[in-house]
C-alpha cells in the first residue's frame, strides 16, 4: 500500500536521503541538510575474443590465462536506453556503460536493473514504465543479436560469452513496479509475466515502502514484511527467481531470512562494519545470506563505501549551495555529475578524501572475511550513482578493481562471476 501521507510523503522521504536512483541528489535539488549517514572485472580478454579452447590446433603452445567470467548485479543504464534511445552497441560520451567500455573492462554480462522512479510513475503507471523497460532491454537484444543476448540461466550466460556476446539480465527494483491493482492477485500475475519476458531477480523493496514490505530509508524501517509480502517471497522461489534484498529495511531482511528456502542475493550493498549507512549490509547479514548459499554484491558508490566522506561531502555542497545548484541547472542528468565531482575536488582539495580504489576492495574483502569468498560479487550501481571511486571511473576500468582484489589475495573467479550464477541456478533446484 501506498503510505497514507501520499506523493508528498514520499517526496520528503527522498528528498530526506537525497535520492533518485540509487544515491544521486534529487535534479535540481539542493543537498541534504543531513549528512547521508546512511546514501551506488575484469578479464585480461575482451569477450568478443576467442576462448582459450578455441585456439586452433597446432598453434604455437602459448600459456593462455583462462577467461574469468565477470557479471555485474546491477546497472541503471536501462533509463536512458529508454528515455534517451541511446544505443549502447555505440560508446556512449558520458556515463558509465555501454557494450564497447564493457567490453574493454572484461564485463560478460549485467543485469539491467527494472527500476521505476515512484515520484513520477505513480499507481497503475508503474506498471506501464515496467513493461517499458523491460521492452527497452529487449530491443537492444534484438536490434544487435550478434553483440548481445538476453540471458536467463547460468547456462544462458556462458553460452553468451563462449560465442563472444554479452549477457542482458534483468531484474526488477522495487516491488512497487507492479503497480497499484485493485486486486493482489493481479500483482502476482504481473509478476508471473515480468519472469517470463526474462526478469530474474526482484529487490522487495526500493527507497519507498511498498505493499510488500519497508525499506531501509522508508517511512518506517522498524518495520518488516507484510503478510503479502511474505506469499510473495513464496511465490519468487515458486517461480525461480532471486530474492534480492538490497534496499529493504533490517526488519524486512530478517523477516525475509527466517523464511528463505533459496539463495538470497544482495544485488548492490556493501558493508556496513565499514561505512554506516543502512544501505549496507550488516555482518550478521552477510553471514545469514552466506550460510543460506547467497551473495553480497558489493556497490560501487563512493557515498555508500564511505560514509564518513559522504558526511564531509554533504557538508561541503552546503556550504556552496548556490554554486553545486547552478551546476545542476546547467546540465542534463547524464552529463550532471563530474562536473559536481569536479567542483567538490576543487573546492575540497586533498582534505575531501574521495574514495578509492582500496576503499572499494576493502569492502570486498570484509564480506569475504566474514561470509567467505563464495559469498561476494560485483554490484557495480553503474549509471545509478553520481561518483566511483577514483581509478574507476567507468566500467572500461574494471581491470584495476580486479588487480585491487588480485592484491588482496581474493580468488577472482567466485567473485567476478561465478557466485552470482550459482545463486541463480540454485532458484531452480
Ligand atoms: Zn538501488
Amino acid at each position: 500500500m501506498r503510505p497514507s501521507g501520499g506523493r508528498a510523503w514520499l517526496a520528503m522521504a527522498l528528498w530526506t536521503v537525497g535520492f533518485t536512483a540509487c544515491g544521486e541528489p534529487p535534479a535540481g535539488a539542493p543537498p541534504p541538510a543531513a549528512p547521508i549517514a546512511a546514501g551506488e572485472a575484469p578479464v585480461e580478454r575482451s569477450p568478443a575474443e576467442p576462448a582459450p579452447s578455441a585456439v586452433p590446433a597446432g598453434s604455437p603452445a602459448a600459456p593462455v590465462e583462462p577467461v574469468l567470467l565477470a557479471i555485474d548485479t546491477h546497472v541503471d543504464t536501462t533509463q536512458r536506453m529508454l528515455d534517451e534511445g541511446d544505443d549502447l552497441a555505440q560508446e556512449l560520451p558520458n556515463g558509465h556503460l555501454d557494450l564497447p567500455r564493457m567490453r574493454r573492462g572484461g564485463l560478460h554480462g549485467a543485469f539491467f536493473s527494472i527500476w521505476v522512479d515512484p515520484r513520477e510513475h505513480e499507481g497503475e503507471a508503474a506498471w506501464a514504465r515496467a513493461l517499458a523497460l523491460i521492452g527497452a532491454v529487449e530491443a537492444l537484444a534484438a536490434r544487435h543479436p550478434a553483440e548481445v543476448a538476453i540471458a536467463r540461466t547460468g547456462d544462458e550466460v556462458r553460452a553468451a560469452q563462449a560465442s563472444g556476446r554479452v549477457a542482458l539480465l534483468m531484474g526488477i527494483e522495487g516491488a512497487h513496479a507492479f503497480g497499484a491493482p485493485a486486486r493482489d492477485e493481479v500483482l502476482f500475475e504481473r509478476l508471473r509475466e515480468a519472469h517470463a519476458r526474462g526478469v530474474r531477480y526482484l529487490t522487495i523493496t526500493w527507497s519507498n515502502d511498498n505493499r510488500f514490505g519497508h525499506s531501509s530509508s522508508g517511512r518506517a524501517p522498524s518495520r518488516g514484511l507484510t503478510p503479502l509480502g511474505r506469499r510473495l517471497i513464496r511465490e519468487l522461489h515458486a517461480l525461480g527467481v532471486i530474492v534480492d534484498v538490497s534496499h529493504v529495511s533490517d526488519r524486512t531482511f530478517w523477516d525475509i531470512a527466517a523464511i528463505a528456502e533459496r539463495p538470497l542475493l544482495a544485488s548492490h550493498s556493501s558493508c556496513r562494519a565499514l561505512s554506516a549507512h543502512p544501505r549496507n549490509v550488516t555482518d550478521p547479514m552477510i553471514r545469514a545470506i552466506a550460510e543460506g548459499g547467497g551473495a553480497v554484491c558489493i556497490n560501487f558508490y563512493t557515498r555508500f563505501i564511505d560514509a564518513e566522506y559522504a558526511a564531509r561531502r554533504t557538508a561541503l555542497e552546503s556550504s556552496h549551495r548556490a554554486r553545486f545548484a547552478q551546476l545542476r541547472r546547467e546540465h542534463e542528468r547524464w552529463d550532471r555529475s563530474e562536473p559536481q565531482n569536479a567542483l567538490a575536488r576543487a573546492l575540497g582539495g586533498e582534505a575531501l578524501g574521495v574514495p578509492t580504489l582500496e576503499t572499494l576492495g576493502a569492502h570486498f574483502a570484509h564480506a569475504a572475511a566474514i561470509g567467505g569468498p563464495g559469498a561476494v560479487c560485483l554490484g557495480s550501481d553503474f549509471d545509478g550513482v553520481g561518483e566511483l571511486p577514483l581509478g574507476l571511473e567507468d566500467v572500461a576500468r574494471l581491470g584495476a578493481l580486479r588487480a585491487e582484489l588480485e592484491r588482496r589475495g581474493l580468488p577472482l573467479g567466485p567473485i567476478l562471476g561465478e557466485n552470482v550464477l550459482r545463486v541463480l541456478d540454485a532458484q531452480r533446484e
